[in-house]
């Protein structure tokens, strides 16, 4: 095969793409990526992995305030906003640079530029075209330098297509960031100072991390959500003890609420906050976060000349990332929600193994876990227990708090809650809902029961170890089936 004739080429190298890639190439594909910005995408530079970044800077910061509660003396804390963000970027450049070297051990070629898909795959010769163009997409900021050794852009031809170019900040009219005043995420994760006030419009896992880290710095943060509950994606009773806590912290939430203007004055933002009841009320903030979802990166792909078929900015596609038209894929944020990192990942190897011909198991997005890195954390998998009601399911709820446990009373965190729902016919774990400290490492635990179609005996008869949190995963499934132990 020619230097720009490839079996699999993939374009974008956020999660979805390069794990992709590094699959197809063990699977023995001659492979290439195509990235016109940052090796990594989103989730490493501007997403998953920064903002994890803040959070722990966050997190210790709030530990050192509360130095005495364990017995510790800390005078003087502060904070260096500067080197807050400069660590973040650092994590982020490191985890970049690790992209760029694992690309190049799986011998994946790195092509660095624009995409433009002239023909898929699928035609009579089995053949399908993409022009790469010098990048004309301004660079998030700051910008990273091209890496090294990446192949130039030209006309490259591949039999298999995979799409992955991910999704950006959705923008509502009036109320669009400007990169000043009113941020996107990009913003939110360099902030030059911090600010005095700050307002985030979007109470989903976007907005509430970036709440929830500010707060923590000591910023007023007033969120907006224009349904009746933030996060609305998690379970009721897991939102509202996410709510309540996040009032105690010093958030103000509004939920049932809308922002219909944005005042822009030099260095302010006033906004006009509506609630369900219509009234509006006026407010002034020093910066805004609009975090109010993201949209599918579809343009300047040629999709409409193939005739791709997308739906409310997202590409259509089978579980095995298959679109309509032969030889063009789909995988991760603009092949549709739930638009997160591991999700991306497992739908490329899907996707690559069935192009392979393996015949790997169709996406299951019923088993896609779901984090937020707040404080306290949130997790969940499977159905909410209003979703199991209203598919008509017969449920039997277990619910275990953290107060019941030895190792959160030992680490000072008391408050959290894991909620079970199993069908009560089948007994089957139909979902687990978290919030307290370390949820996030913790639902795997469930994740791999529901993978591996546990029933509520196999979770019974499971030894947890002492003392741990993971102790409560146990006890909210015994509390399910009437017997709790420590409670
Ligand atoms: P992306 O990561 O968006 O990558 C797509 C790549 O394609 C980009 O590098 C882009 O430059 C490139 N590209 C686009 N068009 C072209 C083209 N025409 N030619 C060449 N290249 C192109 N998810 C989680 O699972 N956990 C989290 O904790 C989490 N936190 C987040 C926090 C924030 C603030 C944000 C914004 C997102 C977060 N996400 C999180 C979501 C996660 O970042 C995305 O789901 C993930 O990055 C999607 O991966 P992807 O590969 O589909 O796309």
């Amino acid at each position: 095969m020619a230097d720009k004739e490839f079996d699999v080429l993939i374009i974008g190298a956020g999660p979805g793409g390069y794990v992709t890639a590094i699959r197809a190439a063990q699977l023995g594909f001659k492979t290439a990526i195509v990235e016109r910005e940052h090796l990594g995408g989103i989730c490493l530079n501007w997403g998953c992995v920064p903002t994890k970044a803040l959070l722990r800077s966050a997190e210790i910061y709030h530990y050192m305030r509360h130095a005495a509660d364990y017995g510790l003396s800390a005078s003087e804390i502060g904070f260096d906003a500067g080197a807050i963000v400069k660590r973040s970027r650092g994590v982020s450049k490191r985890l970049n640079d690790g992209v760029g070297f694992l690309l190049k051990k799986n011998k994946v070629t790195v092509i660095w530029g624009e995409a433009l898909i002239d023909k898929a795959g699928g035609t009579a010769d089995g053949i399908g075209q993409v022009t790469v163009r010098k990048t004309e997409k301004p660079a998030a900021q700051p910008a990273l330098p091209e890496p090294r050794g990446t192949a130039e852009p030209g006309i490259y031809r591949a039999k298999h297509i995979i799409i992955a170019t991910g999704a950006r900040p959705r923008a509502l009219p009036g109320i669009e960031p400007d990169g000043k005043l009113v941020w996107s995420y990009f913003e939110a994760m360099v902030p030059p100072a911090m600010p005095g006030s700050l307002l985030v419009i979007g109470s989903g896992a976007i907005g509430i991390e970036f709440a929830s880290f500010y707060r923590s710095m000591g910023v007023e943060v007033t969120v907006v959500e224009v349904l009746d509950q933030i996060l609305p994606v998690e379970d009721h009773e897991i939102a509202t003890l996410a709510a309540k806590s996040f009032k105690k912290a010093g958030i103000k939430i509004l939920t049932g609420a809308k922002v219909t203007a944005l005042d822009k004055a030099a260095d302010a933002v006033t906004a006009t906050i509506e609630d369900a009841k219509g009234v509006k009320t006026r407010e002034t903030f020093d910066r805004v976060i609009s975090a109010v979802g993201v949209a599918g990166n579809i343009e300047g792909l040629g999709l409409e000349a193939l005739g791709v078929k997308t739906n409310r900015g997202c590409i259509l596609c089978d579980p095995h990332g298959q679109t309509n038209v032969a030889g063009l894929y789909a995988i991760g944020d603009v092949a549709g929600p739930p638009m997160l990192a591991h999700k991306a990942e497992h739908e490329g190897v899907i996707c690559v193994e069935a192009i392979k011909g393996l015949r790997p198991h169709a996406m299951d997005k019923l088993k896609i876990p779901g984090c937020t890195y707040c404080h306290p954390q949130i997790a969940s998998v499977g159905l909410t227990e209003a979703k199991a009601k209203a598919l008509g399911l017969d449920v039997k709820i277990g619910r275990f708090p953290f107060t019941g446990n030895g190792k959160a009373i030992a680490l000072g965190e008391p408050d959290g809650l894991v909620k079970t729902i199993f069908d009560k016919k089948t007994g089957q774990l139909l979902g687990a809902h978290m919030i307290g400290a370390e949820v996030t490492e913790l639902i795997q635990g469930y994740v791999v029961a529901m993978q591996l179609e546990s029933t509520e005996e196999d979770l019974m008869n499971t030894v947890f170890p002492h003392p741990t949190l993971s102790e409560c995963m146990h006890e909210s499934v015994l509390d399910a089936y009437g017997r709790v132990i420590h409670m």
